[in-house]
């Protein structure tokens, strides 16, 4: 599974997708650039995304907030307040880790345990091998896994409470060490708040401190008003962003799943109070469904349904991926009440109230949150996607299998050899199709080479022109997945493209 993560990483860098931030100067830890093939994935993945939420729905329309917001802000949303991580500092290598970080990866060490005798016990009993049975009957996984609940437990109520020297006594007790040199030396647990400040203003005296927004969530709930009121939108409506968002993150370790800089599609649909439940299960569902459309295979999604709530939730779920790494969370489902809105009513002295001329009376509405993170997306498609095969005569194949409709470039056009009239052909190919698609041209190497590169870019389709296409006006069309090849009128390969690659 590393193995296959460093894959991921090392393909996605030689083939222009991601590369890390500022790389002549050594990077910027948890920050990454999106290459030239991986701006059009990442731009496909986004419009998908709008296609789905905005254009699809009557009800919702689309909102670009800007990243500085009044700083006022994020006193209402709790985000000054509570939006932090526990951080622990080792005294001898001086690095720094998030404390429930490193209990977590304890109990994680103890599940992988459990998961060992399980595995022995299969390949001992085989098919008479009843798994349930016997996690909660054989002493030793029984054992480590109430261990593992309880250190959990121990620590959501320490870190609840606000107790932080509790965090800190657990991971003494336990013996946890510094996962880089084995040291046991900790500070005290501190808090740490993960916006990133800022300052607006020329002079030292009147600059305000601003911070750069960590969710574009709170640029919908200011203007709720505003587009309710010019879009005359009746409730149930929603409101649709995509955009920047940034976090201090301490844990930064695993590419683009958690960044300091990221992108977030978020969604806020206003509701009548009351109505929360039904349009918080409607859309667990059709997110849910949207995931599904992208063909990665239902199994490597789950809901995780969350007992703990934020402070502004009645109701919350992730849905979670299987990435190289294990099941994550890759979007959030959150009913948020009234509390956004209310707070800032509050905050600000200015009704946020929408009038129900139906009910013929003012309320508060209530918010059903979807908040999917667009690069958290791009690594779920991109590490799926990405597949080493063995072919009928023993060589390997690397392919991007990307959801056609995805991939950067739909149609590479390739001439057999370098003569004969046939670039010139290609070339003229090309230029019909640029109109309709994305299309690249390519007439260096053997042609099967130049097929294994369009493989490994996830292309869809490569088009031959050979010395037939001059007499007859056909090309040959190869398909990425199958490899399989037909013969087509050089008329009819828009229409082909088009009717495989469109949403
Ligand atoms: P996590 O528990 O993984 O830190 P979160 O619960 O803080 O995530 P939310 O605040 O609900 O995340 O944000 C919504 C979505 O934004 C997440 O589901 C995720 O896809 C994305 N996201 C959040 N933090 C990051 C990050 N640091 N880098 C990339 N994507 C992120």
């Amino acid at each position: 599974q590393d193995d296959l993560f460093k894959n991921v990483v090392s393909h996605a860098k030689e083939y222009g997708f991601i590369f890390p931030s500022s790389e002549v100067y050594d990077g910027l830890s948890a920050v990454y650039d999106y290459a030239q093939n991986g701006v059009e994935l990442k731009k496909n993945i986004r419009e998908y995304w709008w296609a789905a939420m905005v254009q699809l729905h009557d009800n919702i329309v689309g909102l670009d907030a800007a990243i500085l917001m009044h700083p006022t802000t994020w006193k209402a949303s709790g985000h000054v307040d509570a939006f932090n991580d526990p951080l622990i500092d080792n005294k001898d290598s001086k690095k720094r880790y998030r404390a429930d970080v490193l209990i977590e990866d304890y109990c994680e060490k103890l599940q992988q345990k459990a998961n060992k005798e399980i595995e022995k016990a299969k390949a001992r009993f085989g098919d008479a091998f009843d798994e349930q049975t016997f996690i909660t009957t054989n002493a030793r996984v029984v054992e480590y896994l109430e261990k593992k609940k309880a250190i959990l437990q121990r620590m959501a109520k320490s870190l609840d409470a606000g107790e932080l020297d509790d965090v800190k006594a657990l991971i003494e007790e336990l013996e946890i060490a510094d996962p880089d040199t084995g040291s046991k030396n900790w500070t005290e647990v501190r808090q740490f708040n993960l916006m990133f400040g800022t300052k607006l203003g020329a002079s030292a005296e009147n600059a305000m401190d601003l911070y750069l927004r960590p969710e574009t969530a709170q640029g919908i709930f200011v203007n709720f008003l505003n587009v309710q009121k010019s879009g005359r939108m009746k409730i149930p409506f929603g409101i649709a962003q995509t955009g920047k968002a940034f976090r201090n993150e301490i844990v930064a370790r695993q590419f683009i799943f958690r960044m300091r800089e990221f992108e977030q599609m978020e969604m806020q649909f206003f509701v009548k109070p009351g109505d929360e439940m039904k349009w918080y299960e409607y859309w667990k569902e059709t997110r849910l469904n949207w995931h599904l459309s992208l063909g990665l295979g239902r199994e490597k999604y789950r809901f995780h349904d969350h007992e703990k709530l934020a402070h502004y939730a009645n109701a919350a779920a992730d849905i979670e991926f299987e990435f190289p790494f294990g099941f994550k969370e890759l979007e959030g489902i959150h009913s948020r009440t009234d509390f956004d809105l209310k707070a800032h009513e509050q905050y600000s002295g200015r009704k946020m109230q929408y009038f129900d001329a139906e009910e013929n009376k003012n309320y508060t509405p209530y918010v059903v949150e979807t908040s999917v993170g667009l690069d958290r997306m791009f690594l779920a498609i991109f590490a799926t996607a990405l597949t080493e095969e063995t072919l009928e005569d023993g060589s390997t194949r690397t392919v991007l299998r990307l959801p056609s409709v995805l991939a950067p470039t739909k149609v590479a056009v390739l001439p057999l050899v370098k003569k004969d009239g046939l670039p010139e052909l290609a070339k003229s190919i090309c230029d019909d199709l640029r109109w309709e698609t994305t299309v690249a041209y390519d007439e260096k190497d053997a042609v099967g080479r130049r097929y294994r590169r369009q493989d490994a870019l996830g292309t869809p389709f490569c088009v031959t022109v050979d010395h037939q296409s001059l007499e007859d006006q056909t090309v040959t069309i190869r398909h990425r997945d199958s490899m399989q090849q037909e013969r087509v009128k050089i008329v009819d390969l828009a229409g082909i493209i088009h009717s495989a690659t469109s949403m």
